[in-house]
């Protein structure tokens, strides 16, 4: 449920309506207040409230009820995007923020090089997977504690924030220096994950699953959100459909569709999407003309000798002409807006 208040109204008389929300309807109430609207967000069991009871106070507008099961994920609930900002770079709110970086650590020699040159090339934030989830039992699993040891060796290295896969909640601990928790595609319907997750205040990357709905996508980002942690940045990974001539479907559409459902914002990875090196670039330059709020890109200095992942790693060759591509596509429609 979502009171609107009127505008200009003062300060003590909204902690005043909180309260009496609080203490009555024994709700959780969230107030927004943005440039142009002030909102209280109803939270819980409000099937007991009686809107019109609200709606005669002096300071509130309306009182809409939300269909939708997610609520706090709810573009309805928060009208202004949210920029979620990962140890200082932004994603949404016209943020565009560009994560690169091996799909797995493998040694020393190999992240730091790649953190590097991906930095050199304009990339923000560094990724490498240091607990794999592979289809195969008897494939590389990723180096574990030794892996995340590396990665953050890579960041003092270079000053970018760090983002890496927790497959359990055994491993959290390990995860307090890194900036940004992602949940894995096959992971995004674990709950226990998700709610320990919410606990903590630190941004998450929800990837979709493979299978996943897009609200089945945004009950997961409600799970954390609804355990206290709003920094949910939402990843279209690509899901599975009857085609099998690409590793994954890039769903571009979930992009303009996120924009609407939620505040929350989406960046694509078009490395697993497509699982090819060369679809990489085009899937990139069609995310950044669409309004994604980032790109998450596999890059390995030698893909042909990646422990996973390798057919669409990109060299951090081909990743520099990618930004190249993809700042000029985001400059051409700063430009074009402005006019
Ligand atoms: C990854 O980022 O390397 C990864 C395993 O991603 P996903 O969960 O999207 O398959
Ligand atoms: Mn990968």
């Amino acid at each position: 449920m979502i009171i609107t208040l009127k505008s200009g109204c003062s300060k003590e008389a909204v902690q005043e309506l909180i309260h009496d929300l609080e203490t009555t309807y024994n709700l959780d109430v969230f107030l927004s207040e943005g440039a142009e609207y002030t909102l209280l967000g109803l939270v819980g069991d409000t099937a007991s409230v009686d809107s019109r009871i609200i709606e005669s106070l002096d300071i509130v507008e309306k009182v809409t009820r939300i269909q939708e099961p997610y609520k706090k994920a709810n573009r309805k609930m928060h009208p202004e995007d949210s920029i979620i900002d990962v140890s200082g770079v932004k994603f949404g709110g016209g943020h565009f923020g560009i994560i690169a970086g091996p799909c797995s650590v493998e040694s020393r020699e190999q992240v730091i090089s790649i953190a590097k040159d991906v930095k050199a090339a304009g990339a923000d934030m560094l990724r490498g997977g240091a607990f794999k989830p592979r289809t195969s039992p008897y494939s590389f699993q990723g180096m574990g504690a030794e892996g995340l040891e590396l990665l953050l060796e890579a960041k003092k290295e270079t000053g970018m924030p760090i983002v890496s896969e927790v497959m359990d909640v055994s491993q959290l601990p390990l995860f307090e220096d890194v900036d940004m928790l992602q949940i894995g595609a096959r992971n995004m319907q674990n709950f226990t994950l998700l709610k320990e997750v919410g606990k903590l205040r630190k941004p998450v990357l929800l990837k979709r699953g493979l299978a996943a709905t897009y609200q089945e996508w945004l009950m997961a980002a409600e799970y954390i959100m609804s355990e206290g942690n709003e920094q949910v940045i939402l990843c279209e990974r690509g899901i599975r459909t009857f085609e099998t001539g690409v590793r994954n479907t890039l769903d571009i559409t979930a992009v303009p569709v996120m924009h609407e459902l939620t505040h929350l914002p989406i960046i694509i990875d078009p490395s697993h999407a497509a699982g090819m090196s060369r679809m990489v670039h085009p899937l990139s330059l069609a995310a950044a003309g669409i309004g994604a709020d980032g790109l998450i890109i596999e890059v390995h200095n030698d893909p042909k000798k990646a422990l996973c992942d390798g057919p669409q790693a990109l060299h951090p060759e081909e990743f520099a002409a990618l930004t190249k591509d993809v700042f000029a596509i985001r400059q051409a429609l700063e430009t074009a807006h402005k006019k």
